[in-house]
């Protein structure tokens, strides 16, 4: 199978949504019929966005193997319905360690090693790998158009075409519109300053899609075609729209999905029913019949990009009751946080690390806990609940976790001992998907329906089984087992309407079209508290 390579590359600023475009370009595709895979180019020189803390990156998109990636895989896995893999991010820093290690090995045979072609051929022998069995790759750029940075990738990109000519190769450049308040205007020059930076690259873009507030009427297409050297049906508009999921519906008013398919030559699939699960879908993102409010307690909330796929997962979970969700962003070390929490039906503490805030977040659980507030606890947070737990329950006074207080005379949540001699921080946490044996008698069996289940992780520190006979003893229910290694993996409550502290990270695993049961269940709970 011949696979076709679409390149999305963004200008004028960053943070134009370039992953959700791409996403729903992808999405688009999909509806065709088509095998479709994405990939994103990251030009930072970290192997992975793993060391990094999250204001530098936002959230870290853990996939099924393991991986820790770039947060549009998140994007890319809930819009095409498909698992991504470690191959599906390539940074510069991993580029340039593969090249390198080749190098040490005399690979390259006593040539001088450089950015062009060594470089470049090992960023596409990348992208073709993606390719690999499939009909379609979307590769995302990273960066802004005019970085230093992201240039080896503009310039692998740029050779694909001539590799593997005019009808497998097509360019998508995200460009802004800025509309001026003072002169009621919108404004291209910015638009074609980008294209022109690209030309100068060697790209021209096929379709423009323009980030816009204002609709785009014909003469402002017509000039931005004009000015770009693009056909006028090949500028698309890319308003704000009210949820994420909309914008490949609007890819496909404007034709979008027509222009890459003939462009490139592709044949959809039959199909029938294209479209209606996903329309069916935003009408009840867009028409819900309630509204619940639930909390967020943690400590990135100036960042909402830290809690990408959480905040999805809150959507979701609350599209199976056709429900608005509304999260209430509390920051756990502000004072209003007491305050606040009184209006929410809802309590999720979600995963982090370090010590800023951790005894405000444990409260937060016996505050859910004592007041009997639908709970659910993330990584951290389900650490943090059994930290409550042993101390206001079991009477474990000064409990901890030894990632916080290595001193604790009581240390509930501790280290594997495999990862007590851990001195290479990156990519050495428990990573990806692991089983877990779930018990017939609990909330979480009644939310899956099923006794086996997977789900990823991200995390050093384990409930330390040491404990494990006096937490349950004094009621705590280990629900969900991670059997080869004993290790918990889900904790409830008794006598509480709904509290479920998860070791994993279920959110990674949510999707518009297959809310997770985890979110689904605890959104009802919220929703019955609230009446
Ligand atoms: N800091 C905790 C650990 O490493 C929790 C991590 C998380 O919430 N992802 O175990």
């Amino acid at each position: 199978m011949k696979c076709k390579f679409i390149f999305v590359t963004g200008g004028v600023v960053s943070s134009l949504g370039k992953g959700v475009t791409s996403s729903a370009l992808g999405r688009c595709l999909i509806e065709h019929g088509l095998h479709v895979s994405m990939l994103k180019l990251d030009p930072y020189i970290n192997v992975d966005p793993g060391t990094m803390n999250p204001y530098q990156h936002g959230e870290v998109f853990v996939t099924e193997d393991g991986a820790e990636t770039d947060l549009d895989l998140g994007h890319y896995e809930r819009f095409l319905g498909q698992d991504m893999r470690k191959i599906n991010n390539v940074t510069t820093g991993q580029i340039y360690e593969e090249v390198i290690t080749q190098e040490r090995q005399g690979h390259y045979l006593g040539k001088t090693v450089q950015v062009i072609p060594h470089i470049t051929n090992a960023i596409k022998d990348r992208i073709r790998k993606v390719g690999q069995g499939k009909e379609v790759v979307i590769t995302e750029v990273g960066g802004t158009v005019g970085d230093i940075e992201s240039l080896p990738f503009l310039e692998a990109i740029r050779q694909m075409k001539i590799d593997h000519g005019i009808e497998n190769v097509f360019y998508v450049h995200v460009t802004l519109i800025p509309y001026l308040k003072s002169s009621d205007e919108l404004k291209t020059k910015p638009t074609q300053h980008s294209v022109g930076k690209l030309r100068e690259i060697g790209i021209e873009p096929n379709v423009l899609v323009c980030r816009t507030e204002k609709s785009l009427d014909l003469d402002l297409r017509e000039k931005v075609a004009l000015f770009c050297n693009v056909p006028v049906q090949n500028i698309i508009a890319a308003p704000d729209v009210s949820t994420i999921y909309e914008v490949p519906l609007t890819f496909v008013d404007q034709a979008l999905d027509k222009i890459v398919l003939s462009t490139l030559k592709l044949k959809p699939k039959k199909k029938t029913k294209r479209w209606d699960s996903w329309r069916s879908m935003v009408q009840k993102i867009k028409f819900p019949k309630n509204t619940v409010q639930i909390a967020i307690a943690g400590k990135y909330m100036e960042l909402k990009d830290s809690y990408k796929s959480l905040i999805e997962a809150l959507i979701h979970g609350g599209i199976a009751h056709e429900t608005l969700v509304q999260i209430e962003y509390i920051d756990v070390t502000l004072p209003d946080l007491w305050e606040r929490l009184k209006n929410v039906s809802g309590i999720l503490v979600p995963g982090g690390f370090g010590d800023r805030g951790i005894e405000a977040k444990i409260s937060v659980v016996s505050y859910a806990r004592e007041n009997k507030i639908p709970f659910l606890g993330i990584c951290l947070g389900m650490q943090c609940a059994v930290i409550d737990y042993a101390r206001n329950v079991c009477n474990l006074t000064g409990a901890h976790s030894t990632e916080f207080n290595s001193k604790t005379n009581y240390p509930v949540i501790d280290f594997l001992p495999e990862q007590k001699h851990v001195k290479k921080m990156g990519g050495t946490m428990r990573l990806g998907v692991f089983p877990c044996k779930i018990q017939k008698n609990s909330v979480a069996y009644h939310a899956y329906k099923q006794s086996e289940i997977g789900e990823r992780h991200r995390h050093r520190y384990e409930l330390n089984n040491r404990y494990r006979k006096i937490l349950e003893a004094q009621g705590l229910q280990i629900s969900g087992e991670y059997t080869p290694k004993k290790l918990a993996e889900i904790v409830e409550i008794k006598n509480h309407p709904w509290f479920v502290g998860v070791q994993f990270h279920p959110e990674l695993k949510s999707r518009p079209l297959r809310p997770h049961p985890l979110f689904r269940e605890f959104v009802k709970a919220a929703l019955h508290y609230e009446k």
